[in-house]
């Protein structure tokens, strides 16, 4: 059957994608016409797929123009979001447009640190201390582990966390313009074999889930993982009641008693009205591993009214991104990363900005047609 078909998942061809296709319409009875039509090398892929049959294609679209001023990400963009939501586009457009009738918006990276967290077996308790203290007396034997592995990452910091025999360490590492999971997995895994010959403690895992990778978690939210952003816009007070007939007061009262008070009576990690569709969207599109749309769902929205006008952030923990690796260097995505001049090396926190720039616009443009109760009509007339 299909899978003993070029099961090898380095360097297939074409051919072999083919043959392995009929083999699963012939096992599944299901036409694959369209699957099979698609426009990249299928060897080049092998690195991103195994079993490859052909490809999914999602709408593409852009949102914006936007204006940036921000502190890696500076002038006009068109954000490539790739989706299947009608109304999605067309809404953080509008967020855009707003936000640039008020002057634009600004964007920065505070904090950038990939983690993984492996997790040791210890004898007990002294036994975990004393690897922690051994580990706090040869750092320099850790970066060379680390240093073995890449050139571009740099190990940060490693901060322990003991629960009864099991020996959590944290580590945090600069991966350059890669978003850095393979980077700091292989890293990491170098660092544990130096400490296990060392200590005498027992990897149980190279992911003892204190990382977080694609789980909820609060330790990203409180500490962040890959790049915490922030971004900011003020609108005037007579563009928000001309562009989006709701009033300032009417805005900041939505954001309170729905994203702040509603999330957390409901226990959310993060306080936002849909920052996951805009993180999903442009992940989509750009190459980003898509799991990773969880730490991104993290974001906090605020809004204030300042003297009449609204001002409006968002704070993003988790934005797990990258410009080099992954998905980014296939044809429709490394295109899409042109589109906004990210694709490559000096470009991560540039892509992070406009992450969150473009998640402020669809947190404006939503919150807004709450406040003037306008948004099963859109999704009425856009969506359906
Ligand atoms: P990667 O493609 O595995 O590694 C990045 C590569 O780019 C490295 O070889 C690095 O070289 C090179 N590079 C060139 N220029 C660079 C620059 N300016 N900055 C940083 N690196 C540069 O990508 P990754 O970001 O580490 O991993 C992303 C992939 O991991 C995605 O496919 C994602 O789905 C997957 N993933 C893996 C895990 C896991 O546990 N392994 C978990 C989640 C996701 P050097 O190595 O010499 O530095």
């Amino acid at each position: 059957m299909a899978e003993q078909k070029g099961l090898k998942n380095r360097g297939y061809t074409h051919a072999d994608v083919d043959e392995r296709r009929k083999a699963a319409e012939q096992f599944t009875g299901a036409d694959l016409e369209s699957v099979s039509k698609y426009c990249f090398s299928s060897e080049k892929a092998s690195k991103n797929i195994e079993n490859m049959i052909g490809a999914i294609q999602i709408p593409l679209g852009y949102a914006g123009p936007i204006m940036v001023k921000g502190d890696n990400a500076q002038g006009e963009f068109l954000i490539p979001l790739a989706t299947t939501e009608g109304a999605l586009v067309a809404s953080i457009s509008r967020g855009m447009s707003v936000i640039n009738d008020g002057g634009g918006a600004y964007a920065t990276v505070t904090k950038d640190m990939m983690t993984r967290a492996p997790v040791f077996r210890t004898k007990d308790i002294k036994h975990a201390k004393e690897t922690v203290q051994w580990i706090m007396n040869n750092t320099e034997k850790i970066d060379e582990a680390v240093s073995s592995t890449t050139s571009h990452g740099k190990l940060i910091e490693i901060e322990p966390f003991i629960s009864g025999r099991n020996l959590y360490l944290r580590f945090s590492f600069d991966t350059g313009d890669a978003m850095g999971m393979n980077m700091a997995t292989i890293a990491s895994e170098a660092a544990c074999h130096v400490i296990e010959e060392n200590t005498g403690a027992v990897t149980v895992s190279v992911s003892g889930n204190m990382c977080s990778d694609k789980k909820p978690a609060a330790i990203n939210l409180i500490r962040g993982r890959g790049k915490t952003v922030l971004a900011e816009a003020r609108i005037p007070k007579d563009v928000v009641e001309k562009r989006l007939h709701a009033t300032t007061a009417s805005i900041v009262d939505t954001n309170y008693r729905k994203n702040l008070v509603g999330s957390s009576l409901s226990g959310t990690l993060g306080a936002n009205a849909h920052a996951a569709n805009m993180v999903a969207a442009f992940y989509l599109a750009t190459g980003q591993d898509p799991a990773q749309v969880v730490g991104g769902s993290m974001a906090m929205t605020n809004c204030e009214d300042a003297d009449g006008d609204l001002y409006i952030s968002v704070r993003m923990p988790a934005v797990e991104v990258g410009t080099v690796g992954g998905g980014t260097s296939l044809p429709c995505q490394s295109e899409a990363l042109k589109m906004i001049d990210c694709l490559g090396s000096g470009k991560a926190r540039k892509l992070a900005e406009l992450v969150a720039v473009t998640v402020l616009a669809g947190e404006l443009s939503t919150l807004a047609a709450q406040a003037a109760r306008q948004l099963g009509r859109a999704h009425k007339q856009l969506g359906r």
